[in-house]
């Protein structure tokens, strides 16, 4: 395989991990739609098992698409090595469980992703792991957490829906010189606009499912870092199983080729649409790091290249409100998820916390005015104007 390693990231993104010359031809690289792999006679058996050879042997322990995405996914994170899974909760839940056992401890901040935080606070427990949830960006609060038996430490940045941004340069000062893991979920900012392993973060996940594959039309999530931390969770994912099929992982390779193109895109685009939404009256307040009303501005700047494309503001507390301004938008899908093409919009309180109590809502921040939306590739102009036309029908 040809190294582009030493190109910028727009020729990566076409070219690292893929094969140059493929069977007939073929300049894409094929899905290689098998679940087991023959072999031609019995020496090939004991070659392989005495590790004489390399070859594929069956689709749980990994085949030639996934291993194409992942070294091109390695190749833009600059990571030593990749790891895919089924989805980003499968990222997720089998790097935990390998990384921890019964009697371990565990910190994660208080706004990661739900499913995340319901992992670590509802399950764990079952299997006597014990999890402290500290406050974002309270690095005192995540110093005094650590017990002798701490050996994770798992945040986001930037997070779910505020967009906080975790100082990566503190959060090493509290963690490099222990023995603990740091895991960032990297979802928000992705390899593009920011690089947590060049601070020092041991071990990046993001969900594949946003904006790598980035037209919302696969799951996937993937595991980057040194191999010496990923060997043993690739060798557990044999057993967990949640392994990426070789169409996704197509979809995810036809994805990436154009992913500095969009995230170039989707940042500017988010930018013009949070300085809109921020000069509109209707709109009292308007979270974007790239703003500089955010609280985290400052250290967004320093460690981002850009801001991302999840713009969340809060119109007034008023759900039949929000509920006509979401039916006005014709552009704009009402829908959770974030990263792909389409612009998505969603009301938290009704579509992801709806299961919580009024009380609980506030108590998580989750206002009934407050809207996350993630910006697409649309022209700025139209999403704009489709949000204008929505917010003045609503009254
Ligand atoms: C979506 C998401 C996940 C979960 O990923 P799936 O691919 O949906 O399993 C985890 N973390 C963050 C920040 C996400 O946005």
């Amino acid at each position: 395989m040809d190294d582009y390693n030493k190109n910028k990231i727009a020729t990566r993104a076409v070219h690292s991990g893929e094969v140059r010359f493929n069977e007939y031809g073929s300049v894409t690289t094929p899905i290689v739609q098998t679940s087991t792999f023959i072999f031609r006679n019995v020496e090939e058996i004991r070659k392989l098992a005495d590790g004489d050879m390399e070859r594929f042997e069956y689709g749980r322990y990994g085949h030639p698409t996934q291993l194409a995405a992942e070294r091109k996914l390695a190749a833009l994170e600059e990571a030593e090595d990749a790891i895919l899974f089924s989805s980003g909760m499968s990222a997720i839940t089998t790097s935990l469980f390998m990384l921890l056992k019964a009697g371990d401890h565990l910190i994660i901040t208080d706004d990661a992703y739900k499913r995340t935080l319901d992992f670590c606070k509802s399950y764990l427990g079952r299997y006597n792991i014990e999890c402290t949830v500290v406050r974002m960006c309270d690095y005192e609060a995540m110093e005094n957490a650590i017990q002798p038996n701490t050996k994770v430490f798992f945040s986001e940045s930037p997070t779910n829906p505020y967009l906080n941004i975790m100082d990566l340069e503190r959060l090493t000062e509290i963690f490099g010189k222990r023995d603990i893991t740091v895991i960032s979920d990297s979802t928000f900012a992705t390899p593009f606009n920011q690089k947590p392993l060049e601070y020092g973060v041991h071990l990046v996940i993001h969900s594949a499912t946003k904006y790598l594959a980035g037209h919302n039309d696969l799951l996937s999530g993937v595991l980057l870092g040194k191999k010496e931390l990923t060997d043993p969770i690739r060798e557990f994912l044999k057993i967990t199983g949640g392994v990426i099929d070789p169409n996704s992982s197509y979809l995810l390779i036809r994805g990436l080729k154009t992913f500095p193109l969009r995230m170039e895109r989707l940042n500017s685009n988010a930018q013009v649409v949070a300085e809109h939404l921020e000069a509109n009256a209707k709109i009292n307040r308007v979270y974007y790091p790239g703003l500089s009303s955010h609280p985290h501005h400052d250290v967004a700047k320093r460690q981002m290249k850009g801001f991302g494309a999840v713009v969340t503001f809060e119109v007034k507390d008023d759900a039949e409100y929000v509920l006509n301004f979401l039916s006005r938008l014709k552009i704009l899908s009402i829908g959770p998820s974030l990263g792909g093409v389409e612009s998505l919009i969603t009301h938290p309180a009704t579509i992801s916390y709806y299961m919580h109590t009024p009380e609980e809502r506030m108590e998580l921040g989750i206002k009934d005015g407050l809207i996350r939306l993630a910006v697409g590739i649309e022209d700025p102009e139209d999403i704009v104007e489709d949000i204008d036309q929505a917010l003045a029908g609503a009254e």
